[in-house]
């Protein structure tokens, strides 16, 4: 987003008089001794000292003349110092773009030849050497020692799971079992978003809380921005971007009475493999649907077997499908995988031949 651009002069200093702060566009000669401009010694100026081109038409970046080195604007067809056609002419070489804050100022800054020429005085001093090496290193060192560390635990898990052992077993005890929950009536207290309440809750009281956050517009970040055109002008615009912030969102909390179903207790029926499976016989002290009546819950069924390692005496106990549960008879010796890490036993590896 662009909301202003407007065209100024570079400046320049002239390195054979000393002349300077000459413009880019209107300068290109010396005005003190009439030396060619060098575009290499165009600068951009200070915030409070610029000059705006008013109707400026940009034809593109001065060109430097392939037989003289002169640089001339890409308007002239032939050189104005040997009059060398231009069409191989390369451009001037442009600043690197500035970039600031809105809030902030473009402060002075010499001109490249200045430097050269008066090297020592404007010249920045010799940067110190930055430790970027051994901190870099020290980083990808710790790096490589997480990624190690991560390896090594996924190696582990694999061995846990996979390395097993083949382990003699003998088939001890072979059961089922079925189960019915048994869930009663009861009024239930919690709090919830008021606007989403179960159907038939009775609401108790209500508050404000926050509820998440909303994004919101608050100011925008600028940024000024200068692009050297290469022909003695530059241009400057503003960049801007909107900020958000986070603020609280509130809504409404309640606190509500509802009549639920809970689970109050668990009815078993237990057997060997010589009696049929069947269902615990469900008796509901009070069937309906008043306030601690009782209604069936879920029913669930297992088929266990325990097996018994003959050498080291250790129990596991494994659930199988009925059609599968029914090959296992007490005193079965049987082939199976212990896994090595754990000691435990693979049921999947485990198969009764009837
Ligand atoms: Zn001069
Ligand atoms: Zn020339």
């Amino acid at each position: 987003m662009s909301d202003e651009e407007l065209t100024y002069e570079m400046l320049w200093d002239c390195k054979f008089c000393g002349q300077k702060k000459l413009l880019g566009l209107t300068h290109r000669c010396c005005a003190n001794c009439g030396a060619p401009q060098d575009p290499a010694a165009r600068y951009f100026p200070p915030d409070e000292e610029k000059v705006a081109v008013q109707n400026h038409e940009y034809a593109g970046a001065d060109v430097t003349c392939p037989a003289c080195k002169a640089s001339t604007s890409q308007r002239a067809k032939c050189c104005t110092q040997c009059g060398s056609p231009l069409d191989k002419g390369i451009a001037v070489q442009t600043r690197q773009e500035q970039v600031r804050d809105e809030h902030a100022q473009f402060v002075a800054e010499t001109s490249k030849a200045a430097r050269r020429e008066f090297g020592g005085q404007g010249a920045p001093p010799p940067a110190a050497p930055l430790p970027v090496e051994s901190k870099a290193s020290g980083k990808s060192w710790i790096l490589a020692l997480v990624a190690a560390a991560a390896l090594l635990m996924v190696g582990l898990l694999i061995v846990v799971v996979v390395w097993k052992r083949g382990a003699s077993i003998e088939v001890a005890k072979v059961a089922w079992e079925r189960s019915v929950d048994v869930e009663t009536m009861t009024l239930d207290r919690r709090s919830a978003w008021c606007n989403e309440l179960p159907a038939g809750s009775r609401e108790l009281s209500r508050r404000k809380e926050q509820h998440g956050t909303d994004k919101v517009e608050d100011g925008k970040d600028c940024k000024v921005k200068r692009k050297d055109k290469g022909d003695g002008t530059y241009k400057e615009s503003k960049e801007c971007t909107p900020r958000y912030k986070d603020v609280p969102k509130m809504d409404d909390k309640c606190d509500f009475e509802a009549a639920t179903w809970k689970k109050s207790r668990t009815l078993k029926q237990n057997g060997g493999p010589a009696d049929a499976p069947s269902w615990p016989k469900v008796e509901l002290t009070r069937p309906g649907s008043c306030m601690g009546c009782e209604r069936e819950g879920a029913r669930a069924e297992a088929y266990n077997v325990t097996l018994v390692d003959i050498k080291s005496r250790s129990e596991d106990t494994c659930a199988f499908p009925e059609n599968k549960w029914r090959a296992f008879k007490v005193g079965m010796k049987l082939d199976a995988k212990k896994r090595v890490m754990t000691g435990g036993l693979d049921c999947d590896s485990i198969v009764a031949k009837p």
